[in-house]
């Protein structure tokens, strides 16, 4: 079995990462969505469990798709679960030093576990985390940017504060 691992912030998750879910899901036999904690990255806007719950509303009609959250080192966990494949999206050439830089030192972590990039699709290249949450900041209309499942749950996330 052909396991793979799509490993993120997801906070929160966008229709950008959607669709690379989407995609993969038809690549692999079992793709498994991973909410990484990573204390690099400063703190996050929503908490790991509001995470786990949004990915999990979003997949819902996906059979292959499975999501966790994980501390440590990701080819750590691909490792103990038997995952050979690391999943990750590209949109601009941006996105393509820092990935670049990170599969290549978890190539030479782990020579066993392989990343795939998969292109965005033009519509989704300008999307981001940072974007949906300017938005919801100002109350914006998030329908073509995020899943509808969670659409309300981020708005009131914003309306709270
Ligand atoms: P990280 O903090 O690990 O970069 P993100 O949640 O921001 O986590 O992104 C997870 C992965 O999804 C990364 O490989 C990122 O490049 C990719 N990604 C993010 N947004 C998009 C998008 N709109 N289209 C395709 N891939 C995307």
């Amino acid at each position: 079995m052909k396991k793979a691992l799509y490993p993120g912030s997801f906070d929160p998750v966008t229709n950008g990462h959607i669709d690379i879910i989407n995609r993969a899901s038809r690549l692999v036999d079992a793709l498994e969505v991973v909410i990484m904690v990573n204390p690099n990255k400063g703190s996050s806007t929503f908490s790991i469990e509001e995470r786990l719950e949004m990915l999990k509303l979003s997949t819902q009609t996906l059979s292959n798709v499975t999501i966790s959250a994980q501390t440590g080192l990701t080819v750590d966990y691909a490792r103990k679960v038997g995952a050979t494949v690391l999943i990750r999206g590209i949109r601009a050439v941006m996105d393509y030093e820092y990935e670049l830089q990170q599969a290549t030192a978890n190539m030479v972590l782990a020579p066993d576990v392989d990343t795939v990039f998969l292109l965005t699709k033009p519509e989704y290249s300008f999307l981001s985390s940072s974007v949906v949450k300017s938005i919801a900041l100002n109350h914006g209309d998030l329908s073509l940017f995020v899943p509808k499942e969670i659409e309300a749950k981020i708005l009131k996330k914003y309306q709270a504060q």
